[in-house]
């Protein structure tokens, strides 16, 4: 065995060789091994010592040792892969009581539930190929703003991350940005090139960090927001005023209530005139 990483238990590498981790593209594995790199990751998150931390996919628990590492008071890790288990309880066993490991599927955990109150951020290496759906269970599900979570600290894509920040009039506006923007305020920390992970992705990823901030005064209900961002970007060519047809056989009205040309695109309408939109069809 070679020396024990700053923790005191074996480096990833060894974890991985020794459970017999091989990824599994299925789950969405991509792991991270070096300790100073997920470090950085729950550095991102800021202050850890007086909550509880929520980690999606911890696999063999690189990010999870350094959270612990990084004085998160407490790590809740949810983990759909039962081979990880072994390699996790050997992390619990090295921090007594700050650790508890969770087998299940994130998308169908209660994860307010799961934090019992405690203040919470989320800090995630998430799998690809669910990442997009929890981000928008956290962003809409909690029916309560504040939500239960006061930070997420998430690994996406570089694409879906710049989708998540990006500002009217660029490509990657859409439903996205104006769901991760209207009440929270996310940035784009820093950026993971692919050979930091085992196996390495075709593509760069990159850490985003959000908050929650005030919605705006008058705010619609998010599921009107959810409908007319879905019918707006559905035909992001065409002009709204056909685009919305989808929700109302006369938009035009509620269009220039809203302060919108009926014959802008969707791409053109701010965060602020989304939801002035969402309000004009509750009001309708
Ligand atoms: N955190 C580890 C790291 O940084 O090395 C692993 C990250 S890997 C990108 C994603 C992890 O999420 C895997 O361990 C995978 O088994 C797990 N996973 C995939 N789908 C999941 C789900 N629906 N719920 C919980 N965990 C999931």
């Amino acid at each position: 065995m070679s020396n024990p990483s700053e923790d005191g238990l074996p480096p990833l590498r060894e974890v991985i060789k020794a459970h017999d981790l091989g990824a599994k593209k299925s789950l969405g594995q991509n792991f991270l091994l070096d300790l100073n790199l997920t470090r950085k990751i729950a550095r991102a998150a800021g202050d850890l010592s007086q909550c509880t931390v929520l980690e999606v996919g911890p696999g063999p628990g690189g990010l999870t040792r350094a959270l612990l590492m990084e004085g998160a008071a407490k790590v809740i890790a949810v983990e759909r892969d039962a081979r990880c288990l072994p390699a996790l309880a050997e992390i619990s066993k090295a921090y007594p009581g700050r650790l508890e490991v969770v087998e299940g599927d994130a998308l169908e955990i209660d994860a307010a539930a799961l934090t019992k109150g405690a203040p919470t951020k989320i800090v995630a290496n998430l799998p690809y190929n669910v990442g997009t759906a929890l981000l928008i269970q956290w962003l809409a599900g909690p029916p309560a703003w504040p939500p239960f979570w006061q930070s997420l600290t998430l690994m996406f894509q570089k694409e879906v991350a710049q989708r998540i920040v990006a500002e009217p009039g660029s490509k990657a506006y859409g439903r996205l940005a104006v769901l991760a923007q209207w009440r929270s305020a996310p940035y784009l920390a820093f950026d993971v090139a692919p050979t930091a992970f085992v196996p390495p992705p075709k593509v760069t990823s990159s850490i985003i960090h959000i908050e929650p901030c005030a919605p705006p005064e008058d705010a619609p209900s998010i599921k009107t927001l959810e409908r007319v961002t879905q019918a707006a970007f559905g035909q992001r060519r065409k002009m709204l005023r056909a685009a919305l047809k989808q929700l109302t056989p006369n938009p035009e009205p509620l269009l220039e209530a809203a302060q919108i040309a009926p014959t802008a695109r969707a791409e053109e309408v701010d965060v602020a005139g989304f939801c002035r939109l969402a309000r004009s069809f509750e009001g309708a």
